[in-house]
């Protein structure tokens, strides 16, 4: 009898253990479908996917001719969008839409500039095409000296890693970019042996021979960023950049940080170094009057997009874009006979995340009409080689079809 109890008991305490762990496996099922089904995903919303096959050439290099194309940089509706807020579920609430669809070509050995007010997407555009930024959307194609194209959205960060020495920023801030515990050899001299631009044992003479093309005293190599001026640590960022002898350059508003005098230094030093080395600069900045002086040719940025693009005479003398017309209003003019009439534009910059529909520029732009608030303007040429985004200039093209559907039927 008693060992009937017992082996009753056994039973019943198996069952229990039987059904217990199947109630768990159960919730573990359920709670892995549960997390499968509404995880945190990379929030993206259409990305440009990089190869994960770090081998994989074909890839990175979309066309070998052999020649030097005459475009360094080709940008094709270039997008960067970051997400903001999350729900509950990880997922993000909206996008901010930093750059939304920009395209330009960069001409070898030239400057191109990048206007805009702060916010407009400048700073984000030339960290996106060197990939600071993973690659939103389209395309940025850089083309090297023996004709190689690279797909720049495509790359993975090793395929990426032996372009970083044709590819150079130059950041801002000159007070925060250089690392102070290094002296100024150490900070020259490092990318030169991580990527043995030349022999270890010349590399002391090199560096001190770039610090002398950048204006630098050779006496200058041991000492460390926080004993210099401005101006001097602006002289070491970019001896840092030009040490790897890059061909494109990004320089993201380089001498807003100094006075106007240093200012002026800096950027007769750039213009030198582009003769001699033949380097091409993507040249970012708010100054116009610095832009001017630079870029052979300039693009103006609005909350993402480019309005308007040309070359230097052709934006400086015959700015079409309100946008463009309204900036270029508010140079001072170095004249005390000549007043000058800075248009003021009303309101402030919209948000990225949330722009007005048609054209963006719409809520600050004295010549709205009823389809810009509609339909987004499409880039067209004015004149050659002269590009704006604006309704005003529809009337005309439209006008310009007709006359020529009338010499065609006469
Ligand atoms: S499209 Fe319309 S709102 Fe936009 S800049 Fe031209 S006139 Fe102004």
């Amino acid at each position: 009898m008693t060992s009937l109890l017992l082996l009753s008991q056994a039973a019943v305490i198996s069952l229990s253990v039987v059904f217990g762990v199947l109630i768990v496996a159960e919730f573990a099922i359920i709670g892995y479908f549960i997390y499968k089904r509404y995880r945190p995903r990379t929030v993206k919303p259409k990305v440009t996917q990089a190869s994960n096959d770090d081998n994989n050439d074909s890839v990175a290099v979309t066309a070998e001719t052999g020649e030097a194309s005459q475009y360094i940089l080709d940008v094709s509706d270039l997008k960067q969008y970051f997400p903001v807020g999350k729900s509950l579920l990880g997922k993000p609430q909206s996008f901010l839409r930093a750059v939304d669809g920009v395209s330009f070509r960069l001409e070898r050995g030239k400057t191109i500039g990048i206007v805009g007010e702060s916010g407009c997407g400048k700073t984000t555009l030339g960290r996106t095409i060197l990939r600071l930024y993973d690659i939103t959307e389209g395309s940025a194609v850089y083309t090297d000296e023996q004709g190689k194209q690279y797909e720049l959205a495509k790359l993975t960060k090793k395929q990426l890693r032996p372009l970083r020495t044709q590819l150079q920023l130059v950041f801002q801030d000159p007070y925060s970019s250089l690392p102070p515990r290094m002296t100024v050899g150490s900070i020259i001299g490092e990318a030169v042996r991580v990527h043995n631009i030349v022999p270890k044992s010349e590399i002391h003479d090199y560096v001190l021979d770039v610090m002398k093309r950048c204006g630098l005293q050779p006496h200058y190599y041991d000492r460390y960023p926080h004993e210099f001026s401005g101006g001097q640590r602006q002289r070491i960022c970019i001896a840092r950049a030009l040490a790897v002898k890059p061909k494109l350059v990004i320089c993201d508003e380089p001498v807003s940080a100094l006075d106007v005098s240093i200012q002026a230094q800096v950027i007769n030093l750039l213009k030198k170094l582009q003769r001699e080395m033949g380097i091409s600069y993507m040249f970012i900045s708010h100054d116009l009057s610095v832009v001017k002086y630079i870029s052979d040719s300039i693009a103006v940025m609005y909350l993402g997009n480019i309005v308007e693009m040309g070359s230097t005479a052709d934006i400086c003398t015959n700015a079409s874009h309100p946008y463009t017309q309204a900036l270029f209003s508010a140079v001072p003019v170095p004249n005390p006979h000549r007043k000058a009439k800075p248009e003021m534009l009303e309101g402030e910059l919209p948000s990225p995340a949330n722009p007005p529909k048609g054209c963006k520029f719409h809520t600050r732009c004295k010549h709205c009409m009823q389809c810009c608030t509609e339909e987004v303007p499409q880039m067209r040429e004015i004149s050659p080689g002269h590009f704006v985004a604006c309704h005003l200039f529809d009337e005309a093209e439209q006008n310009d079809v007709a006359v020529e559907q009338d010499v065609q039927e006469e």
